[in-house]
């Protein structure tokens, strides 16, 4: 199955967590829980054609603390969802920082950009119109504005619209693709392996296959100084036989 990787990225509490929990669970939390570090969900989506694909949907914490992990998951995204909050300017406005460390770190250069204006359930609203439009038409594929706590049905369809931005591009020839293997492993880049499998959903295989190769270090050292053992001893005895019979010079 393709496996297209999605991130989420944006301010703390402009509700990507619940954007995240309320797609792919149909859960709302009114908690204000800091995510932290970095996690993801998988969400299958059955295609019009009966085909199956994969959204993998990276949920990043948002802490400045936090950015230089952060940056390392903005490499190889099909989809970049820059989310602010609709009642919080400086949201949208910091949307700007994140887009440019994002683009640095975006290497295929080809990944669909969405602006999404969460918490449209609550007033006053505090962006202007012209702002947003404006900011969609010099970076970002399309804009969106949804409600993560009163409506699931547009964040559905808003998932349904990137999809089809995403097999658009893929017919186009031109798409970030990057079919990660099927493996959730190669999803991490190696610097923050422990650190991701820590916080990540999903992750009996990947700490079966982390004891897999540690057993397999373990063994192949323990075989190595086995064999090592026997070599010495062999190589002694062979020594004291030497000693006790040593060999007569034969007549040529
Ligand atoms: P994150 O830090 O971006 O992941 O934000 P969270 O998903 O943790 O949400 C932060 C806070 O905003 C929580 O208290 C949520 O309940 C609330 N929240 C998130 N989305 C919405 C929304 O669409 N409407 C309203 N009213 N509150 C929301
Ligand atoms: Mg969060």
């Amino acid at each position: 199955m393709e496996t297209y990787k999605v991130i989420l990225v944006g301010d703390v509490s402009v509700g990507k967590t619940n954007l995240l929990t309320q797609y792919v669970d149909g859960e709302f939390s009114e908690k204000d829980n800091s995510t932290i570090g970095i996690e993801f969900k998988n969400k299958i989506i059955e295609l019009k054609n009966g085909r199956k694909i994969r959204l993998q949907i990276w949920d990043t914490c948002g802490q400045e603390k936090f950015m230089s992990i952060t940056k390392n998951y903005f490499r190889g995204c099909s989809a970049a969802l820059f989310v602010f909050d609709v009642t919080k300017k400086d949201t949208f406005n910091n949307l700007e920082k994140w887009l440019k460390l994002f683009n640095e770190f975006d290497d295929e250069k080809t990944t669909i950009k969405i602006l999404i204006g969460n918490k449209n359930d609550l007033k006053p609203k505090n962006v202007n119109k012209e702002e947003i439009d404006k900011f969609t038409k010099d970076h970002f594929r399309k804009y969106f504005e949804i409600s993560a706590k009163t409506n699931k049905e547009n964040i559905v369809k808003m998932f349904d619209e990137i999809v089809g931005k995403l097999k658009e591009k893929e017919n186009d020839n031109s798409i970030n693709d990057n079919p990660i293997n099927d493996n959730p492993i190669n999803a991490y880049p190696i610097n923050d392996y422990n650190f991701a499998i820590k916080k990540a959903d999903n992750f009996g295989q990947i700490n079966a296959q982390k004891n897999n190769q540690k057993n397999n270090l373990k063994n192949n050292l323990k075989s190595q100084k086995n064999n090592q053992k026997i070599n010495l001893k062999n190589q002694k005895n062979n020594q004291k036989i030497n000693l006790k019979n040593p060999r007569k010079k034969k007549n040529c």
